[in-house]
């Protein structure tokens, strides 16, 4: 590859970002790749090299599973020595998730990984894809003393580069679709691209790129909600084979203290259950301890899920029980920011 500008390899995954609407009837179909850079002639403009490769099946991101992220983290790592960058065309629906899947998936990563997409499809006169790639591309060309400045999984929409793992589709309509409630954006794009270089990911040694690609998936998500049902829970937490479930706790990681929820809980830890704390609320952080309703919680013991979003939480606890972390250092290890993932 030239080492005169950067080199960055466009993976298309498929959403909307990758259609078309066909003139007559309106209706959205998957537009032909390789004609990419005819429909943003811009692109080419970049000082920068552009290399696309696609899924074998571009899918709607509501289609996205374990699979999927397998080939996207597969590219990836195949070829990691061969471009500087890397720019994945994702649908929105589910791109927080594939950003804190990526982010697990791919550790010691020293490149830029930018997810992006769009609410509009390219080909629309509104479009706000072609911002949103274009700048998307820029992001990953970066570069300072010959190294890329951006050294993580983000996601890129609406002017704002974040990091991944902290993000959230927060908006079906608006341009704006994703935010960060709990991490300031890494850059902002206006007249000039500004980074935040105290918020970016700095590795703390070069070292080379390991991809993990063991997911377990036997996990689930508990949203607590008033009038929970006893028999309901208790079928849940008890279903076969079940690892680790999620608890979507209100306010700062508060529960009911119901006798029978609080024993529903204690059996699902001591048969070896991991539970996480994670808020139902979008910003802000579990705390518990802080109210009596969370501090019988901490007692069970319950893994505290801080900051931490419920997409992130899920692809931590898919990591963690793929790489078989020993039941010991389990707590300790979730509990502990791996990719800037909690604060
Ligand atoms: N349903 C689409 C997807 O996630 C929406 C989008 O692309 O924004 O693939």
């Amino acid at each position: 590859m030239s080492n005169q500008q950067p080199d960055i390899l466009l993976i298309y995954t498929g959403g909307t970002i990758g259609m078309v609407r066909e003139y007559r009837s309106g209706v959205l179909r998957a537009f032909n790749f390789e004609k990419l850079l005819d429909q943003i002639p811009e692109l080419q403009q970049l000082e920068c090299q552009i290399h696309s490769v696609s899924l074998q099946k571009p899918i709607d991101s509501s289609n996205m599973d374990i699979p999927h992220w397998h080939e996207i983290a597969g590219l990836i790592a195949s070829n990691y020595d061969a471009y500087d960058g890397f720019v994945v065309l994702h649908g929105s629906d589910t791109m927080s998730y594939t950003a804190s899947a990526l982010s697990f998936m791919l550790e010691n990563l020293s490149k830029p990984v930018v997810l992006t997409g769009s609410q509009l499809p390219i080909g629309d006169l509104r479009t706000d894809a072609k911002e949103n790639l274009i700048t998307s591309v820029q992001m990953a060309a970066l570069r300072e003393n010959g190294r890329p400045l951006i050294q993580e999984v983000c996601l890129y929409f609406e002017f704002k580069l974040y990091r991944g793992n902290r993000t959230s589709k927060m908006n079906t309509e608006h341009f704006e679709a994703f935010d960060s409630p709990n991490y300031p954006a890494l850059a902002t794009s206006g007249v000039h691209l500004k980074v935040h270089r105290e918020y970016l990911w700095k590795p703390a040694a070069l070292k080379p790129l390991k991809l993990h690609t063991r997911l377990e998936n036997r996990i689930g998500i508990l949203k607590l909600f008033p009038g929970m049902n006893p028999d309901w829970v208790g079928n849940l937490l008890r279903s076969p084979g079940l690892k680790a479930v999620i608890l979507e706790t209100f306010g700062a990681g508060n529960a009911p203290t119901s006798p029978w929820l609080l024993q529903a809980f204690k059996e699902a830890v001591d048969s070896g259950l991991y539970l996480v704390n994670v808020t139902q609320c979008r910003g802000g952080s579990v705390l518990m301890g802080r109210y009596e309703t969370s501090a019988s919680l901490s007692d069970i013991p319950i893994i505290d899920g801080r900051d931490i979003t419920t997409e992130a939480a899920l692809a931590k606890l898919m990591y963690l029980l793929g790489e078989e972390v020993s039941h010991k250092s389990f707590k300790t290890i979730f509990e502990t920011s791996l990719r800037g993932e909690m604060s």
